[in-house]
């Protein structure tokens, strides 16, 4: 079967590595590509339709890929429950009421969110879980994070993705693993126990290197992954496209795709659809 594609973003440097990704694939179809604010009216592009009516993309498509921004997203939030067709996101950023408008969608449509599409990143995700799990509370984590100087979120979603899975792996609420819910210094400057701390650096074009630091008394453990190339971030996204494309209405995350939901945690496995689907930019 062929999946109909249509890309959202599609001059950012996500969406021109999407396209990319998807015209290597025999098994997807780029239907429209949608233009940026900037660019209005309708072409054509080596015979596919570039357009700036968010609709016609889920028209046609089976699954929209979104690399746009917050506000952008909630709009195809609202298109995909209007009209049926899948969304895969990978925007970042989206603050509560943003989110909450995209689940609500998800009652609608299915709506795959992934604030980080590569396979390592993934896993790193599930081996986060374990690791905090396994080694209690008195070991602090801090999550460091370095991206390319024009990215306009911090820190990354995926930081935050590697907190909540922290959190998650402690038995804690995600909300734990926000600095701005629960302050890691107090007002002396000492960090307080059971904080979970994130430390960011932006410069250069790096497309993303993220590690999460155990800190026990005498030992550490780091667990890290470094993106050589944001392709694997569009492989990654347009592979869940594929694998999202006919599912019912819901709201699903990478874990799901790849199986990892279950085995990153025992204890609490991971309900098939998830209420806020951030996976772990
Ligand atoms: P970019 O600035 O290069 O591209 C963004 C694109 O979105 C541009 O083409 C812009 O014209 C378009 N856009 C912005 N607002 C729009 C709107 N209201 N309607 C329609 N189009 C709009 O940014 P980028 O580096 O491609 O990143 C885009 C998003 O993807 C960011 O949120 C980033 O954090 C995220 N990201 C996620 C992953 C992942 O794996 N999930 C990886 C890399 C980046």
């Amino acid at each position: 079967m062929t999946v109909k594609i249509g890309v959202a973003g599609a001059t950012g440097r996500m969406g021109r590595a999407v396209v990319t990704c998807a015209w290597d694939r025999p098994d997807v179809q780029l239907c429209a590509l949608l233009s940026g604010p900037d660019s209005a009216g309708e072409r054509e592009q080596a015979g596919v339709r570039v357009t700036d009516r968010p609709k016609a993309l889920f028209d046609c498509a089976d699954v929209v890929i979104d690399f746009t921004a917050p506000e952008a997203t909630v709009r195809f939030a609202q298109l995909a429950a209007d009209s049926g067709t899948a969304l895969v996101s990978g925007t970042t950023g989206l603050d509560a009421r943003q989110q909450a408008m995209v689940d609500l969608a998800g009652e609608r449509a299915a709506i795959l969110q992934a604030a980080n599409f590569s396979l390592g990143v993934n896993l790193l995700l599930a081996l986060t879980r374990t690791a905090a799990r396994a080694l209690g509370a008195d070991w602090d984590i801090e999550i460091l994070e370095m991206h390319h100087r024009q990215k306009v979120d911090a820190p990354s979603g995926t930081a935050l993705a590697l907190g909540a899975a922290a959190a998650d792996g402690r038995d804690r609420s995600p909300a734990d693993a926000l600095s701005s819910d629960r302050p890691v210094f107090d007002r002396k400057g000492k960090r307080q126990d059971g904080a979970i701390g994130y430390a960011v650096l932006r410069g250069g074009t790096v497309p993303g290197d993220h590690s999460v630091i155990f800190a026990g008394p005498d030992e550490r453990v780091m667990l890290s992954h470094a993106a050589g190339d944001r392709s694997i971030f569009a492989k990654g996204a347009v592979s869940a496209a594929v694998w999202l494309a006919g599912k019912a209405p819901g709201r699903y995350g990478m874990a799901d795709m790849l199986g990892l939901s279950v085995h990153a945690n025992p204890k609490q496995p991971v309900p098939a659809r998830r209420p806020a689907g951030q996976d772990g930019d």
